[in-house]
This record gives structure tokens, C-alpha cells and sequence, in this order.
């Protein structure tokens, strides 16, 4: 297929209904999708995943045969897709998401069938006209059948106003976490705002992440960033340090091109790149650094962490800083959310989704001290 022209793409339709529709019936609440780690984990499908058995959150994402109105530039689930076949067919951060009904979901939990493996829940919304009163039905029902496993709830600023928020925390939510993923207004415009005709705006975004730290305060809200989709080092770092600030955590996702989407031939994130921000991301979230004492060249790279060597080396050496980031289990500093291989292929762990061994690490070590900035390593 063709990946359309962002000229191509048509204006945002609610309901538009669509012969190719083959699935119906399979709607949220009744139905949810979730990804291909936590189907395995809760025994839906057989399966294993390269050096991990499990993760240890349930990711789920509501669903629509219509599909996300929304059409982001990196995106599997966009609208400009609606050719290829059906919504809930489509891959989203790289793997598929297989769908169930939310009873089996909630009974099988209750069961014991993760083994107790499941330490959050997530529910992801998407751009559609129902996906704010199915999260609150979504979320009323865990937080009272389920109320041993916290929810986050990945959110769609563009539906939601501050009343939504405080519904959500008085149904129980723990996180609220907002996919700013684009940190700049410009990449924001071109990648998932008018250049190509989808809904999203940065004012709004913020304006989200503000009610957020407002309604949920220190520590229990955060944003989604993706690196390298044209953003500096310095860029990118600058938003997770206002936001640390603001009291929240940085989520951070590697580029990695979605097949379909209509950046799937953008190539991934640099490696160097890569590592130099997770790095630096653990370090403002977590081992007390700040933005200011960090020190970038003439081009927005990292030269200097602006931590003392020792503590540096110490931080690289543990690895947690190049696992997966997001909102925590039991260690605050160690996400549930592991997201098997969402952000890279089995080969070249872009994100951890498990605790690095030596050779992850003497890898990592390479792609931080690249040719070009030694980062002062
Ligand atoms: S980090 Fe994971 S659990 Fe937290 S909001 Fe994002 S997808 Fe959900």
C-alpha cells in the first residue's frame, strides 16, 4: 500500500460509517484490546517474549471499529489507515493488540491467572467521541472488582477538560499521564497537529499536564516523550526537567518507525542519542540532577551530565536508567510498564524491558560514547 500524502488525508469525521467494517460489535466497554505482553501474561494467548516472561502491567486501550480519529504521523492506530484493513488489526507501538472482552479481562485477573505478575493496570484512550465515558466505566469497574492493582490512565487531552480529570481521580485513578510525545510546537504541528489534519494541540497538551499536577499533584502524573523525531538533545531534556519540576515523571519512548504509519521510513533514533537521553532523563527524575548543571554542544548534544564521575559511572554500571520508563511497581524508580519491545526489535534493546546484564551494559556503554561527543565519559 501507498503511504498516503499528508495532502491526501481527509478532514476528522465522527461516525463515518464504512462498509470495510468487519468487527462491529467489538466496542468499548464491553470490549478492550490490550497489548500482545499482557495477553500473554494473563494466559490469553500462548506465547513467549525474547528474555522476558511477563510484564507487569496490564496495558489496555479502548476500542472502536471506527478506530482513533486522530491521525498522528508515527502512529499505527491512525485514521489515514482506515484503508488497510480493520481497526483493531492494526499494530501500535510495533506489536498487535489482540481484543477481549473486559469481563474475561477482570475475571481472569481476579483468578490469579498473571500469578500476581500484574502490579498496574493502564487504560489508553484514543480520539473518539465515546472514549471519555468509556474510560470512566472502564475505570469504575477495576478500581472497585480489582482494587489491589492501581490504574494509570494514558489520556487524550484533546476530549477531555479539567472536570474529566477530577472524575477520573474520584473513580480511583493513581496516574494520570498525558502523550505529549512531540516536544516542541513545531514537531507537535507537523506530526500530530494541522500538518497532517489531526485534532492535537500543544497549548492543550500543557494546559493537561498543568490540570494534572493540579488534580493529581507530586509524583502521581507525567508525560510520554519520544525521542528523535527531529527534537534536540537540549530540546528534550528542557521539557522533562519543567516537567520534573511541575512534580511529575518523563516517559520516554525511542522512535522507532511504525510499519504503516506515515513515518514508517524515518529512519529509528540514533543510538548515541538514545542512551545519551535516557541517561539524562533518569538522572533528572530520579538521582536528583538538574537541567541547569548539564552542559550541551553547539548542536544540542550532551557533553556533560553534571553529575561527578563516580556517581555517573555508578548509575550507568546499575543499568536502570536504560530500562523501560514509566509508572512504577514496586520500586519507584523501576516501571511496571516494561512494554516488551514496543520501541525496538529483540536485537538492539532500545528500551529494557528487564534488568540489564553486563554485555547489555557494556553495549550501552559503546552507543553513549559514540565518535562524535564523548560526553565526557
Ligand atoms: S507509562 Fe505505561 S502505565 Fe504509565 S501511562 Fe504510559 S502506558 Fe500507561
Amino acid at each position: 500500500m501507498d503511504t498516503p500524502m499528508i495532502d491526501d488525508v481527509q478532514p476528522i469525521r465522527f461516525y463515518r460509517p464504512d462498509y470495510r467494517i468487519k468487527t462491529p460489535e467489538m466496542r468499548s466497554p464491553e470490549y478492550v484490546q490490550m497489548s500482545t505482553a499482557a495477553a500473554i501474561t494473563l494466559g490469553l494467548i500462548p506465547g513467549r517474549m525474547h528474555r522476558t516472561a511477563c510484564t507487569h502491567c496490564l496495558n489496555l486501550l479502548v476500542t472502536y471499529p471506527e478506530g482513533c480519529r486522530a491521525n498522528c504521523a508515527y502512529c499505527g492506530l491512525a485514521r489515514h489507515r482506515e484503508e488497510a484493513r480493520d481497526y483493531a488489526d492494526r499494530n501500535f507501538i510495533r506489536v498487535d493488540w489482540p481484543t477481549a472482552r473486559y469481563d474475561e479481562v477482570i475475571e481472569r485477573v481476579k483468578a490469579g491467572s498473571d500469578r500476581g505478575q500484574f502490579e498496574r493496570m493502564c487504560i489508553s484512550m484514543i480520539t473518539h467521541p465515546d472514549s471519555n465515558d468509556d474510560t470512566f466505566v472502564l475505570l469504575e469497574r477495576w478500581t472497585r472488582e480489582v482494587p489491589q492493582v492501581p490504574v494509570s490512565i494514558l489520556s487524550n487531552p484533546t476530549t477531555l477538560e479539567k472536570d474529566d480529570l477530577l472524575r477520573m481521580r474520584e473513580l480511583g485513578a493513581d496516574i494520570f499521564t498525558v502523550a505529549l510525545d512531540a516536544v516542541t510546537p513545531g514537531i507537535f504541528e507537523r506530526t500530530r497537529g494541522k500538518g497532517v489534519d489531526s485534532p492535537h494541540k500543544y497549548e492543550h497538551y500543557w494546559r493537561a499536564i498543568e490540570w494534572a499536577a493540579d488534580v493529581y499533584g507530586p509524583e502521581k502524573f507525567g508525560a510520554h516523550l519520544i525521542c528523535g523525531m527531529g527534537e534536540t538533545e537540549r530540546e528534550i531534556l528542557e521539557v522533562a526537567q519543567r516537567i520534573r519540576g511541575m512534580g511529575g515523571h518523563n516517559h520516554m519512548f525511542a522512535f522507532f518507525p511504525e510499519r504503516g504509519s506515515l513515518m514508517e521510513d524515518w529512519p529509528a533514533v540514533d543510538r548515541g542519542q538514545w542512551r545519551r537521553v535516557q541517561l539524562a532523563r533518569y538522572i533528572i527524575d530520579y538521582a536528583g540532577g538538574h537541567f541547569r548543571d548539564m552542559r550541551f554542544d553547539e548542536d544540542g548534544r550532551i557533553t556533560d551530565f553534571g553529575l561527578p564521575q563516580a556517581k555517573l559511572e555508578a548509575l550507568i554500571d546499575a543499568g536502570t536508567p536504560f530500562r523501560t520508563s514509566g509508572c512504577p511497581g514496586k520500586a519507584d524508580d523501576v516501571s511496571a510498564c516494561n512494554r516488551p519491545y514496543g520501541d525496538s526489535g529483540p536485537t538492539d534493546i532500545l528500551s529494557f524491558p528487564f534488568a540489564l546484564k553486563k554485555r547489555d551494559i557494556a553495549k550501552v556503554r559503546r552507543q553513549i560514547d559514540d565518535e562524535d561527543v564523548k560526553a565526557g565519559l
